[in-house]
């Protein structure tokens, strides 16, 4: 009888959203290890996966065992990497195959480069000069030859309009230098002196970086008040370890004007991570990242799964935001993982933000968090004044929207030669448009919402799937025409308005769908700064992270928005984003004021902001979740039925519904229709699941949903802590 030789297994996770991991022979020619990227036989495919674990236990028969085919040229997956992916499978119960897709989002970057052909201009115009070709020829002859791939990225074209100019002769290829390095920040390269709050608060987080332990911090300090400078020693610190550190920020907070500041401190640019980043670029700071060559890291919630060789820090700037939730896909918070992250790598998150969220403050209160505070703006600029004015007695009329007192305080700002913002937080011309002689609303085929005029690209569009149409000349219902009418404000609206009531000043209007590029967003800081804009006009867009020093007066046109509607966070949401445009007056030497337009004085939130006093507002908030069991003082979990068929959702639902968990500790909520019943023709139903803090959510989840088969028609999605409900 002769023996049989096993040969070493091994487990190896594939990036697939069904995937889990399979059991491999790691053949003797190879040198697998756990972490390696390894492609593998996955029925008559070849994938790529991480070598996860030994499989000393695996069953499978000898026969049936696949030999892994190659070990790829690429550094492995640090070990820190595996655990956060399991961990973070574990708690959003998302396959781990899925959470792994996330950290391997640039597949070719595990391969050697490749040489790279770029394109250039030739200097010969092409006859038809379309909005797609000017943009691409605008790029080239501004930045030089660069890959198909990142034109058309920067452009936002396909790639095909630029091989289509190379046929005309008007681009020609070239070949391109080796990727740009990675350059090395200095932590010395421009220091600055800090003032006794910021020393102390800096001195605190240098030598929490320098201990290599797990800790999280809660910077807080009002806009302006130096938090940047704080966490950037907390940068240098690290980059004395010889970590990397990692800067995570709501994806429209990332600024030219950030990233310049980053430059003047550091010395060089940080490594980006955001959903504008073209494919080379991606690809480079993905290797530089697992390298361990790149030092600062700058990105948006993505980022946090990159596969970081040695991290020391994470900082999470404008921690509330609700941008750091991922809703789809995977749903995680970014904050909440980014402290898991620090755990498991034994080093400190800091969180700041100038309205901290509820769930942090309560930890800092409770102890779990060290709270640093920044009381006063840096340099003695004082806060702004705020006022409110009383809609009830100040209507500004009829389908208008400046009152007469933030009229005047308009003129007295602009013939100071100081400048203007105008804060509305609604795209488009107006929200809503009806049929003036039967009252029928223009409705999206596709999801229960409006649609929304845009009359500056004349459709109407929804926000929520993007399906868009031009104004019907006649109504559907009535047969009317030409009857329909524009109904509420937008801030192309709000531009007319101004227009009208100050023509001879220069009007600017900023929205994350005209500002589309980073270049031109900077573009816009250029002309704040330069004074060429007098009166700016914008969505949230325009509340984050800038400073205009000569900017003094806001205008919040509409305070109340936001107020209603059933969100847990909806108070607390509307305050911080409240507190944030009113931070933009008055960064410098002259005073801010702010006019804030309310049918509501009285609101706690209204309030809060018009006597600048968050702690009433928080304590009062607080009371009221704890009184409902919500969270941070319970957990929360929904669960997503939709489908294209309204009734067999309903009627799954139901079933489900029939075998909800039941106990003391735990309540389930629904099933009812999810707050937007229907998006891109899936019709949603939801439950919430409560329960207390000392109960396991995933596992009663677990137990409830085990062994039920999902129809195929029917998707189900499991939201642990969900927001926007
Ligand atoms: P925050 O992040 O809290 O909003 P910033 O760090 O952006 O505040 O600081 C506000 C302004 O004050 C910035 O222009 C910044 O350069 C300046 N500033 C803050 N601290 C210092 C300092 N110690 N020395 C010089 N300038 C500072
Ligand atoms: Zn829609």
């Amino acid at each position: 009888m002769s023996s049989t030789i096993k040969h070493r297994r091994v487990r190896v996770l594939l990036p697939l959203s069904i995937g889990d991991v399979y059991d491999y022979r790691a053949p003797a020619s190879l040198d697998v290890e756990i972490g390696h990227f390894v492609t593998v036989p996955l029925g008559r495919r070849e994938v790529t996966g991480v070598v996860w674990e030994e499989a000393i236990d695996s069953d499978l028969a000898e026969e049936r065992m696949k030999d892994i085919l190659a070990v790829l040229p690429c550094a492995k997956l640090p070990q820190q990497s595996l655990k956060f992916i399991n961990w973070v499978s574990q708690y959003t119960m998302q396959r781990r195959g899925k959470v792994l897709r996330m950290a391997m989002s640039v597949p070719d970057a595990l391969y050697p480069k490749a040489p790279r052909t770029g394109y250039r201009f030739t200097n010969k115009v092409p006859e038809k000069l379309t909005a797609a070709r000017r943009r691409v020829l605008d790029i080239v002859s501004e930045s030089g030859a660069q890959t198909a791939t990142d034109i058309a990225a920067i452009a936002g074209v396909s790639v095909s309009v630029i091989k289509g100019l190379a046929e005309k002769g008007v681009l020609e290829t070239v070949d391109l230098p080796a990727e740009s390095p990675i350059e090395v920040p200095d932590g010395q390269f421009a220091e600055v002196e800090l003032s006794p709050d910021q020393v102390s608060a800096a001195n605190f987080l240098a030598s929490a970086v320098g201990s290599h332990e797990f800790g999280v911090s809660l910077l807080e300090g009002v806009t302006g008040s130096g938090k940047t400078e704080v966490y950037f020693e907390a940068i240098a610190a690290c980059l004395k370890e010889g970590r990397q550190s990692l800067v995570l920020l709501p994806e429209i907070a990332l600024t030219a004007q950030l990233l310049a500041r980053f430059e003047e401190r550091f010395g060089v640019r940080p490594v980006e991570w955001h959903s504008d980043l073209g494919q080379s670029a991606r690809r480079r700071n993905w290797r530089a990242v697992i390298e361990g060559r790149a030092g600062i890291v700058l990105g948006a919630r993505s980022a946090l799964f990159l596969p970081f060789a040695k991290l020391g820090l994470i900082v999470v700037d404008e921690e509330h935001e609700s941008s750091f939730k991922q809703d789809e896909g995977v749903p995680y918070n970014a904050r909440d993982m980014a402290v898991v992250r620090g755990k498991i790598g034994s080093f400190p998150v800091v969180l700041a933000s100038a309205t901290p969220s509820l769930e942090s403050l309560m930890n800092a209160k409770m102890g779990k968090y060290e709270h640093l505070k920044l009381p006063s703006r840096y340099g003695g600029a004082t806060l702004p004044n705020v006022n409110v004015i009383d809609l009830k007695l100040n209507s500004p009329g009829s389908q208008r929207w400046i009152s007469e007192p933030l009229r005047v305080a308009i003129e007295e700002t602009l013939s100071k030669k100081q400048q203007v913002m105008l804060f509305l937080n609604r795209r488009g011309y107006a929200p809503l448009t009806l049929c003036d002689s039967c009252g029928h609303r223009l409705q999206c085929p596709n999801c229960s919402a409006w649609l929304v005029e845009h009359r500056l690209m004349n459709r109407l569009q929804c926000h929520h799937c993007g399906y868009s149409t031009v104004l019907p000349k006649s109504c559907s219902e009535c047969e009317a025409e030409e009857s329909f009418k524009a109904c509420g404000p937008g801030i192309e609206r709000l531009v007319e308005e101004a227009e009208a009531l100050f023509p001879d000043r220069k009007i600017a209007m900023m929205a994350s769908d005209t500002i589309s590029s980073p270049r031109a967003a900077s573009e816009f800081v250029a002309a704040m700064e330069s004074g060429e804009i007098e009166i700016l006009i914008g969505t949230q867009i325009v509340a984050k992270g800038y400073h205009f020093p000569n900017l003094t007066l806001v205008g919040i046109i509409d305070a109340d928005l936001g107020l209603s509607g059933g969100d847990l966070r909806a108070a607390e949401r509307t305050y911080q984003l409240l507190s944030q445009v009113t931070g933009r007056a008055g960064r410098e030497t002259n005073p801010g004021t702010v006019y804030l337009q309310s049918y509501l004085p009285e609101h706690p939130v209204i309030d809060a902001i018009v006597h600048q006093q968050g702690d009433d507002f928080f304590a009062l908030e607080a009371e009221g979740r704890e009184s409902a069991g919500m969270p941070p003082y319970g957990r929360l979990a929904a669960l997503i039925l939709s489908g294209a068929n309204a009734e067999s959702v309903a009627r799954f639902a139901a079933g489900l519904a029939r075998r909800a968990p039941m106990g003391e500790k735990i309540t389930v909520l629904g099933p009812a229709p999810a707050p937007l019943s229907m998006i891109r023709g899936r019709h949603r139903y939801r439950f919430l699941v409560k329960c207390a803090r000392d109960i396991n959510i995933q596992s009663v989840l677990g137990k409830w949903l085990q062994g039920y088969k999902v129809p195929s028609d029917i998707r189900m999605q499991i939201d642990i802590d969900p927001y926007n409900f």
